[in-house]
């Protein structure tokens, strides 16, 4: 369905019906009611129009010409009728459509988020989140004018149009002969205008998207902007983004502004012409005035509609370029979907086992080679490895965020590949090295652990974590909203609320990935009990930074550029010298360090060459 055509906005005009028809099929049904009122509404207005211009030829004939002084309240009292009649048409159809228009935009915008959630990791690992966020945005107010533009234009002004036509033609068909001149170079002009204006449109949504989605960005990593004072070089680029997108705008306002000239003048020759001829015709043949009064009443009526017809095509355009882009993003098909036939996945002892695991995220080479090891059921199995040795792939790819290129991960005996993912994720805790707090209360983000949670239970995996304490003292304790104008949480404390998250899912196998970055002494000692707890007889992955994580563990797997080179015990390991697993150890221990920050991880790499250069 996603064509690529489409995706360098240039739609043959075929599509952009295509895009109308999908519209109205998803959505018109359920709509229908509303659409036949709005057009009852809207032929009432086009109705009451061309009965004013209509009444022109009465107005001028019967009351001036003839000086029928019965007819004169009957005739007035009809023309207020129909303005009062138009009035109150107008407001029921405008209701009517931005009420079709709000719910069609709350309906995109549910239909975009919840398949958001749908796509895979690696649509997110290669799309900018603001960015996305700030085009759904765009486009999805752009799809409610290609409805209410479609409709109101159509209806109103091409019914108008139609009626006051057919008053001129009714009046006059010759002089009508001569108005309806400007109707091909009018429609010509038009569709070469929204032919130029497709792409200028498509390009300047993609960079006003940027553009916000680059702001956002800013505000988010605010820390890091001030601390590297980077506020010059960012006012810098975003200076440019802004300078493009105003160029962008002047040009799309220069070309569809064209519009405007060429219909004046069309519209010039038109009203010269007919007031020629008909001047003409006064002058040497006796006819009563009000025809030719009811005609230019009409003419000047329809005037209106008929340009804003034709500026509406222009508008259109751009509706359609969001339209397209918001299909983009819906048609674009979620990897890895579960088999149709894919079970649940239970879990007993809870083993873990890679097997001959190998992965590669693109065509790029392999990250991951030929993999194998058992981390056993109810017990600590740490991951240790310079910094891209593919410890973060390895946790990822035992969730599912990608499927494996080559061998398989089995838990007790099931091929994870097997299963549905939300069973495969649901006996899964994840503790994530950045703790991530979404918006709502504190309580919230530890209940999102398990949405069917208690309070009690809530609050007993807080306490677990040691992070009961501390919430109490917040202003509203477990009610207190995190982030901007809520709790001010430190490091530490927001990651005992991503573990108490972790603990309250109760889930058999535990991954976690070590802050690498240090906390101060208490909070790392609170932090490391939180831990403590978490682990105790859960299958637990840990991507190891701290010393004593890897010294306690049960199971420690060396990894060396996606590789396993070394698996063991610390005491087993330990007890070969010529390990690069001891070495890295003994590097370490002189070095001191308590966390296996940078500074070890290039230990590592060098008790990795030593152990090479050993060997060979
Ligand atoms: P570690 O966690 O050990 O630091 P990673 O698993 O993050 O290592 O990375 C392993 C390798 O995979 C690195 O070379 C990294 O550049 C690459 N890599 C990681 N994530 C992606 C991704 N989303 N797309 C492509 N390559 C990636």
């Amino acid at each position: 369905m996603n064509s690529n055509k489409s995706k360098r906005g240039r739609a043959a005009p075929g599509e952009v019906y295509a895009v109308i028809k999908r519209i109205a099929a998803e959505n018109g049904r359920d709509f229908v009611w509303h659409y036949v009122l709005a057009a009852a509404f809207l032929a009432a207005i086009a109705g009451t129009t061309a009965f004013t211009a209509w009444i022109m030829r009465d107005v001028i004939d019967e009351i001036f010409y003839r000086q029928r002084a019965d007819l004169i309240v009957l005739i007035s009292l009809s023309i207020a009728a129909a303005f009062v009649l138009r009035g109150i048409a107008t407001y029921g159809q405008a209701v009517i459509l931005a009420k079709v228009g709000n719910n069609l935009v709350a309906r995109y915008q549910r239909r975009l988020f919840d398949h958001l959630m749908k796509l895979d990791m690696e649509f997110f690992s290669t799309t900018r989140s603001g960015q996305v966020a700030a085009q759904i945005n765009e486009n999805v107010s752009g799809i409610r004018s290609i409805l209410n533009i479609t409709v109101t234009s159509i209806a109103r002004d091409f019914v108008s149009l139609i009626g006051l036509v057919g008053v001129m033609v009714f009046q006059d068909p010759i002089l009508s002969l001569f108005a309806l001149l400007i109707g091909p170079p009018l429609v010509f002009f038009v569709s070469h205008l929204m032919r130029r204006l497709r792409r200028l449109n498509h390009d300047a949504i993609l960079v006003n998207s940027r553009l916000i989605g680059a702001m956002q960005e800013a505000i988010q990593g605010m820390a890091i902007v001030k601390a590297f004072t980077m506020e010059d070089q960012l006012s810098g680029k975003m200076h440019d983004l802004v300078a493009d997108s105003e160029a962008r705008s002047n040009k799309i306002a220069r070309v569809s502004e064209r519009l405007s000239p060429i219909s004046e003048m069309l519209g010039g020759f038109v009203f010269a012409a007919v007031i020629g001829y008909a001047g003409y015709r006064a002058t040497f043949g006796a006819q009563p005035p009000g025809t030719i009064v009811a005609f230019l009443t009409a003419l000047i009526l329809a005037y209106d509609p008929a340009r804003r017809l034709a500026r509406t095509q222009v508008g259109l355009e751009r509706a359609l370029v969001n339209a397209r882009m918001i299909y983009e993003v819906l048609d674009t098909v979620p990897r890895q979907e579960d088999a149709a036939d894919a079970g649940q996945l239970e879990v007993g002892k809870g083993d873990i086992r890679f097997d001959s695991v190998s992965f590669r995220y693109g065509p790029e080479a392999p990250v991951l080679h030929d993999l194998s090891f058992l981390a056993p059921g109810g017990k600590t199995t740490a991951i240790v490895g310079a910094s891209g040795a593919g410890k973060s792939t390895l946790i990822a790819l035992l969730q599912r965020f990608y499927d494996v290129s080559g061998g398989l991960i089995e838990i007790d005996g099931q091929d994870i590949s097997t299963v549905t993912k939300r069973s495969l994720r649901q006996q899964i805790a994840y503790v994530s090295q950045h703790p991530f707090l979404f918006e709502g209360s504190i309580g919230d983000n530890i209940r999102y652990g398990r949405p069917d949670a208690t309070d009690t239970e809530v609050e007993a995996a807080a306490r677990q974590a040691f992070a009961d304490d501390f919430i109490r003292e917040q202003p509203k304790g477990y009610d207190t909203p995190v982030g901007e104008s809520g709790a001010t949480l430190s490091g530490g404390q927001r990651q005992r609320i991503s573990i108490a998250r972790a603990l309250v899912r109760n889930a058999p196998i535990l991954l976690l990935d070590e802050a690498t970055s240090a906390l101060d002494n208490e909070s790392e000692a609170r932090v490391q009990a939180a831990l403590a707890t978490a682990t105790k007889g859960r299958t637990t992955i840990v991507i190891a930074h701290r010393l004593s994580t890897v010294i306690n563990a049960d199971h420690i797997v060396v990894l060396d550029h996606g590789r396993l080179v070394e698996e063991g015990t610390h005491a087993g390991l330990m007890a070969d010298p010529n390990s690069i697993y001891a070495r890295f150890h003994n590097l370490h221990d002189e070095a001191g360090l308590g966390l296996l920050d940078d500074t070890a991880e290039t230990a590592l790499e060098e008790a990795q060459r030593a152990g090479a250069a050993a060997g060979s």
